[in-house]
């Protein structure tokens, strides 16, 4: 149970590869050493890379609905038009947390961290569907119910104009019980899934939102998330709202520390990079997401050079428009090349890799559990076939892995010991009937009109200049 040896298999050591076998006894690594004794299961590791699983650090599941279709939008236009048309059926959210795991698999993903979309009134039933279908899958969940307690206009910065904003349709107060009520009926990390308290961000969230996170956080020891300054109208909105930057913000109430996990991070200043660094948060890069939003390009060379934790994360499947996780990692790599002209301070296949990797798992608060290839630690474990054509010819397998334009490369995933892909295929649930229920609940479609976005579409250009 839980225990096999994979043999033969390539893995990573410092600057080179290694031709090993990798025993798992109970879900942990045991040993790692050539011509180990076969416990459990014997696996061929033979033209095969072993890795640790990666972390997609930020989606939010329930977006795959409307991939494809969102208008050319920046963040704040986007976000109405998204929640105009958010799916409002559990149903639906099950499928496309299931459609989320699948794809984050096989693009070498063994955890996720859904910020997820909670449906009006039916907010501890789409947490709970959610966490079904990440159990049914067997990829390690983090889901981070997203909470507000702002209406969506109070996002954009009043500008000279005085603006009045709806009260949330639901108290802080509420908010908090839910969250608490999550935690205590799913909060399960040792099986796999666990919650984080995760307000959406300074731009709708109060201070006493924060601060009742804050205090779940510190009773029931759980990780925290947030976007943080995506755009520059939220960097504008920071100085509105508090006079000074939303880091600052954050860091006199207390939000920031060691399992801070903080999505985007564009807009941010020297003295914000510091106090990121000081107070051991991580940035989750999200690069694609950025640049079809047009929010700017995160000054992730500057976070590594700070000492600042970065991993990635691909966002929503609606401001990406996949859940292609080494597409997030090379693009989130290589992106940063055109911002300093001093190569040396730029991202290798390697260091990529280890940021997915084990950047995820200190950010999240598991670097001594998860994130490397170390005795001891948990089976969550990625196997690539390096002879699809997409990994050929013979070169250096990690850079091209990175670099290249892998397709299909996921040859075998365990998550905590259990074989959950194998052969290049989801073997938990059945992907086919997931296919074709993504099918026929939705239809070919070309043109919406949000009307939330037609409210605040004027207002939003003459604060942005535009
Ligand atoms: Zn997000």
């Amino acid at each position: 149970m839980l225990s096999f040896t994979i043999q033969n298999v390539l893995i990573a050591i410092s600057d080179d590869y290694a031709t090993v076998d990798v025993q798992v006894v109970d879900g942990k690594i045991a040993a790692i050493s050539p011509n180990l004794q076969v416990i459990g299961t014997a696996i061929d590791g033979k033209n095969k890379l072993l890795l640790p699983g990666f972390f997609n650090a930020h989606t939010h599941s329930s977006e795959m609905w409307q991939r494809g279709i969102m208008s050319t939008f920046p963040l704040e236009l986007w976000l109405a038009e998204l929640y105009d048309f958010a799916p409002l059926d559990p149903e639906q959210v099950y499928l496309s947390a299931l459609g989320t795991a699948v794809e984050t698999l096989l693009s070498g993903g063994t955890s996720v961290v859904d910020h997820l979309v909670l449906i009006p009134g039916l907010e501890l039933e789409t947490i709970a569907i959610a966490a079904r279908a990440y159990r049914e899958v067997g990829i390690r969940a983090f889901i981070a119910p997203l909470i507000q307690d702002e209406s969506l206009s109070a996002g954009i910065p009043s500008g000279e104009s005085t603006q009045s904003h709806e009260p949330y349709f639901r108290s802080t107060a509420a908010t908090l019980e839910i969250i608490e009520e999550a935690v205590r009926q799913f909060h399960r990390p040792d099986e796999g899934v666990s919650i984080l308290v995760a307000p959406t961000g300074i731009q709708l969230c109060t201070d006493a939102l924060f601060a009742g996170c804050i205090e779940l956080s510190d009773r029931y020891n759980l990780c925290r998330h947030s976007h943080l300054l995506e755009t520059r109208a939220q960097e504008k909105l920071a100085q509105e709202k508090y006079g000074c930057t939303a880091v600052e913000h954050l860091k006199k109430i207390g939000f920031l520390s060691d399992r801070t996990t903080l999505a985007h991070c564009v807009w941010l200043n020297d003295a914000d990079i510091a106090i990121l660094a000081e107070t051991q948060s991580t940035v989750v890069h999200n690069p694609l997401s950025n640049l079809r939003l047009g929010s700017g390009i995160a000054p992730i060379l500057k976070y590594r050079q700070a000492g600042v934790n970065v991993t990635f994360g691909c966002d929503g499947a609606s401001s990406n428009d996949s859940q292609d996780l080494l597409e997030a990692i090379k693009i989130g790599s290589i992106l940063h090349n055109v911002t300093d002209s001093d190569y040396q301070h730029w991202i290798t296949p390697r260091q990529a890799v280890e940021m997915a990797s084990l950047g995820g798992a200190k950010g999240f608060n598991l670097a001594d559990q998860l994130g490397s290839l170390t005795v001891g630690k948990q089976a969550d474990l990625v196997l690539y076939d390096l002879t699809n054509l997409s990994l050929l010819p013979r070169t250096d397998p990690i850079g091209l892995l990175v670099l290249g334009r892998p397709s299909n490369v996921v040859d075998s995933i365990w998550v905590n010991g259990k074989q959950i892909v194998t052969n290049h295929q989801v073997t938990t649930i059945n992907v086919d009937e997931l296919r074709q229920e993504l099918f026929n609940r939705s239809q070919w479609q070309t043109k919406r009109k949000s009307e939330t976005v037609a409210q605040i579409e004027a207002h939003y250009r003459t604060v942005m200049d535009l």
